[in-house]
């Protein structure tokens, strides 16, 4: 009997140990199984939809200043890195917002590899307890642009006032000459030269004002090149005449273009004016249009004074001048070549240059050449 009860004993025993180990293991594997709970930093809904449909570059931070979430475009601007926020202006800005909850607006520049730093507009505001949204927007070339302008404004204001000096101190020198006929006709022949220099000033600022206004001419026409240089040579004729400069156009075949006529005109036109002022007398100058593959390439070339090589790449700008001196004697605005540059731009070309001083210049306009029985089908 008492052998009995001992196995009962032991058997129960046995029982409840085997209970016990499988209850433990079994928790053991639940504990296993079951996720940890993490507090995980929830994008309230439909918030991500909205950041979709922003124009601006989005950008969510963590409790822990990491990236949760950020938009293709802020990543292509560079103020997401490695999961973070770059630069650590940004981030200080965002730590701020998450400390006080305000509102922040700033400017903030991104430096980006092998050129200027970009000017990135950014709004910052918390979104929930935990996330911080950042809003950014590409302000860089806005900024260029409005520094352009001002530029452009100053720039003006400067040029316009030369001749109207001028204009008013032979005006003054007139009236007090009255009795010396031989003075009044040289001071009114310098006021009638003083008044078309201005006309040719404010015609070419008008010129580039609306060149830059469109950035791709709308009124394009199909046009002959052979017209087009004709055009140019007879604009400059009367000068190359008196300073006996041998002016000659040479067309290969029948050459099309296709763009703004009275812009083509006016850059042509510059480029052969150019060639015959800064050209001494008894010289050359020729211009030669020709097909090269998909490309009309219009020359200019002259033997006159060239142009040394460090300036080469500032002639385009808008008022530069080579000799800032010798641009009063040649009624030289520093306006003709940024027009031609423009010019080019919004006919689908490029402006080349090559010169030598001494030597003297080559003024190449590329246009993309146009085939009418081709190209009209289209
Ligand atoms: P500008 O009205 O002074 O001619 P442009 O913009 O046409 O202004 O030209 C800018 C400068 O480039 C000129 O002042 C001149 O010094 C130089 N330049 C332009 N074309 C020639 C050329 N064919 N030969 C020598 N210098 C030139």
């Amino acid at each position: 009997m008492d052998t009995e009860v001992a196995w009962v004993l032991s058997g129960a025993a046995g029982l409840v140990l085997g209970a016990a180990i499988t209850f433990i293991w079994r928790f053991d594997e639940r504990r296993r199984e079951e996720p940890e709970v993490v507090e995980a930093p929830l994008v309230p809904s439909g918030a991500e939809a909205v950041l979709r449909v922003l124009s601006s570059s989005a950008v969510i931070v963590d409790v822990d200043d990491r990236v949760d979430h950020a938009s293709a475009p802020a990543v292509a601007l560079g103020i997401v890195r490695d999961g973070h926020l770059h630069p650590e202006e940004l981030l200080a800005l965002v730590r701020q917002v998450r400390r006080d909850g305000q509102i922040r607006d700033a400017d903030v520049e991104v430096p980006i590899r092998r050129s200027a730093p970009l000017q990135v507009h950014v709004r910052i505001a918390p979104l929930t307890s935990r996330l911080v949204l950042v809003l950014a927007e590409d302000r860089t070339a806005a900024q260029r642009l409005d520094m352009i302008r001002r530029d452009f404004v100053a720039n003006v204001s400067h040029e316009l006032k030369t001749p109207i000096g001028a204009i008013k101190l032979l005006a003054e020198a007139v009236a007090e000459a009255t009795d010396d006929p031989e003075a009044v006709a040289h001071f009114s022949a310098r006021m009638s030269d003083e008044a078309d220099r201005l006309t040719r000033l404010v015609q070419q600022i008008i010129d580039l004002s609306r060149l830059q206004a469109d950035t791709l001419s709308e009124d394009a026409v199909t046009m002959k090149v052979g017209e087009l240089v004709a055009e140019a040579c007879e604009h400059s004729l009367t000068e190359a005449e008196a300073k006996q400069i041998d002016l000659r156009s040479t067309v290969d075949g029948d050459l099309y273009v296709l763009g703004d006529r009275a812009q083509l005109h006016a850059a042509v036109s510059n480029l052969v004016e150019n060639a015959v002022t800064y050209s001494p007398e008894e010289s050359r100058v020729a211009v030669t249009a020709k097909r090269v593959d998909d490309d009309v390439k219009i020359t200019v070339s002259d033997n006159g004074v060239g142009i040394p090589a460090s300036e080469l790449e500032r002639i385009f700008e808008r008022f530069y001048r080579v000799d800032p001196a010798r641009a009063r004697s040649t009624g030289g605005t520093g306006l003709g070549l940024s027009i031609v540059k423009h010019v080019a731009a919004s006919n689908g070309g490029s402006v080349e240059v090559w010169s030598e001083p001494g030597l003297g210049s080559t003024f190449t306009l590329v246009l993309p050449a146009f085939d009418p029985e081709v190209d009209e089908e289209k």
